[in-house]
Order: C-alpha cells, then sequence, then structure tokens
C-alpha cells in the first residue's frame, strides 16, 4: 500500500512534469511567433519610414489623392504676394468696387506693421495666405525647420490679429528650385496647401515695372480654365494697382468668374526641381520633422474644419461675372468651329456638333477625344465614359457627375463636374476645362461673328498627327 502509494506520486509527479513541459513548450510556440510578428512590425515601420526618406530624397513626392472642386465657369484668382503695405488699401478698394474676391499671401513681419489691414482682408472676404515671416530667401531655404518655424510664427501673428490660421502657402520665390521633395512632403503632413501659380504678372521682375508691360504680359498668358495670377502689394508695386481695375474687366469680358483660393481649389504647383540650395536632410531629422509636423496637423483639426466652414461661407459668396456680349454671340448663326492642335493638325467641328454657353464651348466628349487621337469606351452598366488619352484616363461618372483623374493608372483626383450634359445619347463636356484635365490648355480663342477657332496645345507628350498616330512631343516639358 504504501508502496503503491508511491508510485503513484511519481506517476502524479510524471505527469505533473510532462504538463509544465507541454505548457512551456506551448509557451514557446505561443509567444515566440508573437514576438517575431511585433518585431517584423516594426522593422516594417522603420524600413518604410526609411523607403520613404529615400524615396523624398531623388526628389520624388508620394502620391497623394485629394479631392477637388472644378468650378463650372472659367475662374481667376487673383493673388497678392509680401504686403500688406501701403497699397493694400488700395487694392482692396479696387476689389470692393469691382465685387471681385481674391487672395493675399502676407508676411508676418508686414502684417505686424499693418495690422488693421490683415483684418480687413479677411472682413471683406479675400483668403488670407501664409507668405513666411520675412521672405529671407537663405533662412527659409537653408533648412526646412527655418521655413516651419516662420511659417508658424507668421500664423500666430495672424490669428492674434485675425483670428485666422491660413491653410494656404505660398513659398518666397515659388517651391520650384527652393522646395525640394521633403519640404513638399512636411508641409503636406502638417496639412497646409502650397500653391504657386499659372501667370507670372511679371510685376515683381524688377523694380517699378511699367503698367504696360504688366498688361501686355497678362494679354498674352495662356487663358486656363482655373488661373491663378501672381501679383504683388508689397511696397513699390504702385503699377500693379494701377494696371489692376483693367485687367479684372479684361477676364470679365472672357467669360471668367473671380473667386479667392480655397482648400478645394486645386493648387498650382510647380515640379519639384534641382535644388539651388545646398541642404542636407539627415533620416534622424526627418524623423523628428515627420513628428512635429504629424502633432501640429492634429492639433489644429479642430481648427481646419472651423477654417473649411469659413470658406464654404465664402465659396458661396463667390461672385460670378458673366459678360452679356458672350450671351449675344451664343444666339447668333451657327459656324463650324475650327480646331487647331499646336504642333499637329487641325480639324473642324460642325456646327450642329458643338455649342456656345455663354462664352464656354462645350462639345461630345468622344468626338473630342476621337478627333484629338484618344479613344472613348462607354460602360453601360456602370454608365461611366473612360477617355484614354496619352499617360492620362478620365472617368466620366454621369450618376455622380464627376470625373476622376487617372495618371498612368494612378487615380490621382476627382473633381466635380456640374456642366457634364447627356444629350441625344451623347456626353456633351466643356472643351477648356476637359483639356485642362488631359494636361493641355487653349492657347488661343476667336469668338466672333464670323469666326470661331480655337487653338490647342496638348502636354501629354503626345501629340495627334495626320496619319492618326499619336507622336511623341517634346513641345512641352513639365515646367510651370
Ligand atoms: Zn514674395
Amino acid at each position: 500500500m504504501r508502496f503503491r502509494v508511491q508510485r503513484a506520486t511519481n506517476r502524479q509527479k510524471r505527469v505533473q512534469l510532462s504538463l509544465v513541459i507541454l505548457l512551456l513548450v506551448s509557451l514557446f510556440f505561443f509567444t515566440i511567433p508573437a514576438k517575431a510578428t511585433e518585431s517584423d512590425g516594426n522593422s516594417a515601420q522603420v524600413q518604410e519610414g526609411q523607403d520613404l526618406f529615400q524615396k523624398l530624397k531623388t526628389g520624388k513626392r508620394p502620391q497623394n489623392e485629394k479631392t477637388y472642386e472644378t468650378p463650372e465657369q472659367p475662374t481667376v484668382y487673383l493673388t497678392f504676394d509680401d504686403g500688406p503695405s501701403k497699397l493694400t488699401s488700395q487694392v482692396l478698394d479696387i476689389l470692393d468696387k469691382e465685387n471681385v474676391k481674391a487672395t493675399f499671401f502676407a508676411l508676418g513681419e508686414q502684417a505686424q506693421a499693418h495690422p488693421a489691414l490683415v483684418k480687413r482682408i479677411v472682413q471683406d472676404g479675400h483668403t488670407l495666405g501664409n507668405h513666411s515671416y520675412n521672405h529671407v530667401y537663405k533662412e527659409l531655404y537653408s533648412d526646412f525647420q527655418t521655413f516651419w518655424d516662420q511659417i508658424q510664427r507668421s500664423e500666430d501673428i495672424f490669428a492674434s490679429l485675425a483670428d485666422t490660421r491660413p491653410q494656404l502657402v505660398r513659398a518666397p520665390g515659388g517651391t520650384y528650385t527652393n522646395f525640394d521633395a521633403y519640404y513638399y512632403y512636411l508641409m503636406d503632413q502638417a496639412g497646409y496647401i502650397v500653391t504657386d501659380w499659372n501667370v507670372d504678372s511679371g510685376d515683381s521682375k524688377r523694380v517699378h515695372v511699367p503698367v504696360n508691360e504688366i498688361w501686355q504680359t497678362i494679354k498674352g498668358a495662356p487663358l486656363e480654365h482655373e488661373i491663378n495670377i501672381l501679383f504683388h502689394d508689397g511696397s513699390g508695386h504702385e503699377s500693379t494697382v494701377e494696371v489692376l481695375p483693367q485687367v479684372i474687366s479684361y477676364y470679365k469680358k472672357l467669360g471668367y468668374a473671380f473667386a479667392p483660393l480655397t482648400s478645394q481649389v486645386k493648387p498650382k504647383q510647380f515640379p519639384v526641381g534641382k535644388s539651388k540650395w545646398s541642404r542636407n536632410m539627415s533620416l534622424a531629422h526627418f524623423q523628428e520633422l515627420m513628428k512635429e509636423t504629424q502633432q501640429y496637423a492634429l492639433a489644429h483639426i479642430q481648427a481646419d474644419q472651423d477654417q473649411k466652414d469659413a470658406e464654404q461661407h465664402l465659396a458661396n459668396q463667390t461672385i460670378v461675372a458673366r459678360e452679356e456680349t458672350a450671351q449675344i454671340l451664343s444666339a447668333q448663326a451657327a459656324l463650324p468651329l475650327q480646331v487647331h492642335v499646336v504642333g499637329g493638325s487641325s480639324f473642324t467641328i460642325e456646327p450642329s456638333a458643338y455649342q456656345l454657353r455663354a462664352n464656354r464651348i462645350e462639345l461630345p466628349l468622344r468626338l473630342l477625344i476621337e478627333k484629338i487621337g484618344g479613344q472613348v469606351e462607354w460602360q453601360d452598366d456602370k454608365k461611366t465614359a473612360n477617355a484614354h488619352f496619352g499617360v492620362y484616363d478620365l472617368e466620366y461618372d454621369l450618376s455622380t457627375r464627376s470625373i476622376r483623374l487617372y495618371t498612368l493608372g494612378n487615380s490621382v483626383a476627382t473633381y466635380s463636374l456640374a456642366d457634364m450634359n447627356f444629350k441625344d445619347g451623347k456626353i456633351i463636356v466643356p472643351l477648356r476645362k476637359t483639356i485642362d484635365l488631359l494636361g493641355g490648355r487653349i492657347t488661343d480663342t476667336v469668338i466672333d461673328s464670323n469666326k470661331r477657332e480655337v487653338s490647342v496645345a496638348l502636354r501629354p507628350y503626345y501629340i495627334f498627327k495626320e496619319n492618326n498616330s499619336l507622336q511623341k512631343n517634346s513641345l512641352f516639358a513639365m515646367g510651370g
């Protein structure tokens, strides 16, 4: 009995031992893989950060899909940099008289000197943008940290003066050769929208540019669907003030509306060029800045929402300016429309195939795309039309009245297009806006009582030739 008890105890011990071993083994199998996964996650994250760092180093910007609204009417965004100054009140008076809203990229230093003008810019319904604190290139482009500090310093000044934290930023001198991919990326992380321009009035080429020179520059500029014009309201720009009324009247006559820039407007951005500044970004510094900018964005989410509400309010105030003679023209006798493709062929669109609404030419999507050498596929089930042209794919969605733009197969942006129509089984689209979306532009338009002519420059590296083939076009580099 004693013996048996002893044996039973031994057996129990063995069972206990086996259980412990089993437990240990299972712990090993459960915990090791879990630990391994965790460390994989960390190293994957680290790897991702390094990959991003390396990618940005080569000047490539990561794809960033955002949704913008394309205005129905051709629109001019007047922008004034380097103020406010003594001249700003004159600019504001002209804008007020013309019932036009604009955007002022102000300097923090100037804002401190003219606080009342900063308040008036905002009160009058214009957009206040950030143009750094002191505009000193050497400081701003020596290191992102300095740039970022100046943006925040000015922002605090604007917040205290006019209770607004501008989301829009314009880089002094423009981004080209000043910004690298790190600058762009970090500004993006912090939630800012950096915008350059597509028309330079030339009012800052040198000191005291004559009125007529600015006027000729404006008249010679291409008429894109959305025009962002660079002007200056800093001291010494009396010519800008003088030329402004005739510039506004010129675009009004062409059927353009005027609007302040908002976060809904697709920003004009120059491509990343070779930096003219020698900067060294280390991985550690980049990671530090990334953390800082992301934290800033988190802290200002609520402020951004308020800003958006204010912008919505502004957008509602946007003045729609239509020229009356344009409406009269649309009622005139039908004429064929001549289309000249710069560096390519010309073709004619019969009067029955297009229409004029205000000063806007509208025509069937398929006709336009095929004439310039692309293709259109209609997907009846989805009620979408896909237009292929060069590196671009446009997906027209009738049900949502939106356009999705793809470049080389990557979705890059979605636009709403309220003026898309469906007529006699055809999608009717505005000519200028569609050409813009395809990376081209209208360089010249003649619409009068006996002639209708449009010149189109196509920029997706391909141009339509007589023999129907797509040929590489080196005429248009990806310049600003
Ligand atoms: Zn400037």
